[in-house]
């Protein structure tokens, strides 16, 4: 019987470094892509296109994209907060680029002084640049929906404004929409419900990802949620750096070791090669020997016989 297969799209290199003040090096981002992407890794988001100015932690994306763009079978994945930064992600050979658009609106013009109209309009530009590449440099274009489980300055969002945005984004030319948890306000109810609605309006296959966090402790029911929904993409960051963690002693981001260990434990296939995925923390770890790295699997280490692509827990 073939397995399900999970992709963990990895955000560490982008949703991780540019919440942390230490700036990492090129070099050291580069050994860490090319580690996790040798235990097994297919989908890293290796940076964003932001002026160095605002995330100086990100300012060597387009080097690390030429770089990424090197190791096969990799998807390389960047995030663009506008056209401009899309026009670079695209000439630089980015396999997918994600603009997200935050839900609420509020959360929008605070954080990219745009309307959702606005938002739209530069969605819609960069679709045109895209489709103006010959299909082969087409990159996968997403339109992340955040904040859309809730916002910290708006409180609970409206089905009907998810809804009007998610159909915006997919007229305005994205191939697809993510629902992102921006806050960790999210419960598995939510995503589940969630998941089914965009998708009535939208349709099945332009929603297959998810970025949730585990703000509040529920990332991994939150994925489990979504997994239920027959979600395949889901985010995760080595460690669990960065996502804003506002909680002591949670990670902000699902932890990639936690994520990786539950799906090949359940039985699905994810490709990861977990002995080796929590050698490539060590070296992160050391990279970064002032920030602290989350994860309950790298600690406890894995069940005693657990073998890799076997699953756990089924009966022997
Ligand atoms: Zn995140």
């Amino acid at each position: 019987m073939s397995k399900t297969h999970i992709e963990i799209s990895e955000v560490g290199p982008r949703d991780g470094l540019q919440s942390i003040t230490p700036i990492m090096s090129t070099a050291d981002k580069k050994a860490w892509i090319a580690a996790e992407a040798a235990a097994g890794v297919r989908e890293i988001e290796v940076g964003s296109f932001v002026p160095a100015r605002i995330l100086p932690q990100l300012a060597d994306t387009a080097e690390l994209v030429a770089f990424a763009r090197t190791i096969p079978g990799l998807t390389v994945a960047v995030l663009v907060p506008n056209f401009k930064g899309a026009a670079a992600a695209v000439e630089a050979g980015a396999h997918k680029i994600t603009i997200p658009l935050s839900v609420s609106e509020t959360h929008s013009l605070r954080n990219v002084n745009r309307t959702h109209a606005q938002m739209l309009e530069e969605t819609a530009r960069i679709a045109e640049l895209i489709m103006g590449r010959p299909e082969a440099e087409r990159p996968k274009f997403e339109g992340g929906l955040s904040t859309a489980f809730g916002c910290t300055l708006e409180g609970a969002i409206p089905d009907a404004t998810l809804l009007r945005l998610a159909e915006g984004l997919m007229a305005a030319g994205c191939d697809e929409v993510g629902l992102s948890d921006t806050t960790g306000y999210a419960n598995p109810a939510q995503v589940k419900r969630l998941i089914r609605l965009v998708r009535g309006a939208v349709g099945e296959a332009a929603v297959t990802g998810v970025h949730l966090h585990n703000t509040r402790g529920l990332g991994l029911a939150n994925v489990l949620a979504a997994l239920d929904e027959g979600i395949v993409t889901v985010d995760a960051s080595l460690g669990g750096i960065g996502g804003c963690p506002f909680a002591p002693g949670a990670s902000g981001n699902i932890v990639t070791e936690d994520l990786a260990f539950m799906l090949e434990a359940m039985g699905y296939e994810t490709g990861v090669d977990l002995e080796a995925l929590i050698a490539v923390r060590q070296q992160v770890q050391a990279a970064l020997p002032a920030v602290e790295l989350y994860g309950f699997t790298p600690e406890s280490g894995l069940p005693l016989g657990f073998a890799q692509g076997q699953g756990w827990g089924a009966s022997v």
